[in-house]
């Protein structure tokens, strides 16, 4: 659907940025460090109370942080369209907030308290207008998204207690295009090791079992089926693959070692399920072991499913009119490169996500840096598909 000119103009007008500003100052102040992002959303969830915005604090799995939720209904029945973000941060040392020269730095200002900011920006632009002509806004923010100390468990735990609506955004740092497809990713760990100790090449350690061999024919065979996951591609989100990242074992130049770690990646599309991906690792390392008379443990981490959505689902169209609304054209449809929480709301919740937000740098370093015009841009956006899809 088109927006009508004025109702368009009346709600990007109606995006406040010294209030939105604000909001995200007072996010990045808090550190909130994946695991520990209660501070962070209580001032959220007291923010939002002094807004007039009544606050849901659900659990969702993990109470040490419980997440804040908002409901906020138009009063005629339609859709609801949700604005999700994780208030955690990677754990890094905390930079506190500062604006200067337009540009918002600190902890989270890129991923993605600043983003957050914006959404709730969004939401009271269209409380304030009351242009909202049918549906509900549901504002989700939580904790446990980062890896390695997150595992998403809780966005899991929102979608399992409704917490969910029919379709979502999310505002990562993505803004280049649309993207409606994503790889699957998992972090891989495979300990290889042998009994006894580490014991010099020549009393005995060119006899034991070779831990560095036995790694090096791991890599070789995953090269091996790496090679043939290349056929499986889309023209978008590119192929399957595994990738070694890093080697870690022995000790000396002349000692036999005991322990070898290799650690890397799994990436795949949504056609491949899961399970059957976890299997074909499992399945690799055992033969292996037993060729080489060494053990293998290997752990298949999920970090995200892949996902993909219709390009022609109303609610890609009703993201693109809003942002045609607001920069005067479409954004290119594409794949988005990393996962997030958007993969687990089409996966687990089956709803539509795109996951966009501002032109914002540095993310997961010490020097996040987000334009604040941007901030302003996302919010209108996100006002706008409002408009449009509810
Ligand atoms: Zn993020």
């Amino acid at each position: 659907m088109t927006i009508p000119t004025d109702i368009a103009a009346a709600v990007r007008n109606a995006v406040n940025q010294e209030r939105l500003i604000d909001t995200a100052v007072q996010l990045v102040g808090i550190p909130s460090p994946t695991r520990s992002a209660a501070d962070v959303s209580n001032r959220l969830a007291e923010i939002l109370q002094q807004d007039g915005f009544e606050v849901e604090r659900p659990e969702a799995g993990y109470a040490a942080a419980p997440a804040v939720a908002v409901r906020m209904s138009s009063g005629a029945i339609g859709r609801t369209l949700q604005f999700n973000g994780h208030l955690d941060t990677v754990h890094l040392p905390f930079v506190p907030p500062a604006v200067e020269s337009g540009v918002l730095t600190g902890s989270g200002a890129s991923d993605m308290k600043g983003g957050i900011a914006a959404a709730v920006e969004a939401m009271r632009a269209l409380r304030d207008t009351a242009l909202l002509p049918r549906g509900d806004i549901l504002l989700t923010a939580h904790d446990l998204h980062e890896l390695p100390w997150g595992d998403g468990s809780q966005v899991d735990g929102l979608i399992d207690a409704g917490y969910v609506g029919d379709a979502v955004l999310l505002p990562e740092y993505l803004c280049q295009c649309l993207p409606v497809v994503g790889r699957g990713l998992a972090v891989l760990t495979i300990r290889i090791s042998r009994d006894g100790e580490p014991v010099h090449e020549m009393l005995g350690g060119k006899q034991q079992p070779d831990i560095l061999r036995a790694g090096a024919a791991v890599i070789t065979e995953f090269e091996r089926l790496d090679k043939e996951l290349s056929q499986k591609t889309h023209p978008l989100a590119g192929e399957e693959s595994y990738f070694f990242g890093k080697i870690t074992g022995g000790e000396i130049f002349n000692q036999s070692p005991t322990e070898l770690t290799l650690q890397g990646t799994r990436r795949w599309l949504s056609e491949s399920a899961i399970d059957d991906v976890r299997a074909e690792f499992d399945a690799l390392l055992q033969p292996i072991a037993a060729a080489r008379g060494v053990r293998i443990e290997g752990t298949f981490q999920v970090a995200r499913d892949a996902f993909e959505i219709a390009a022609d689902d109303p609610f890609v169209g009703a993201f693109q009119s809003a942002y045609a609304s607001t920069t005067g054209s479409a954004l290119p449809i594409g794949a988005k490169p990393f996962v997030d929480d958007g993969n687990t709301f089409v996966r687990r919740g089956g709803i539509p996500a795109i996951t966009h937000g501002p032109n914002a740098t540095g993310a997961h370093t010490v020097n996040e840096r987000v334009p604040v015009e941007e901030l302003v841009r996302v919010a209108q956006v996100y006002a706008l598909t409002a408009v449009a899809f509810c």
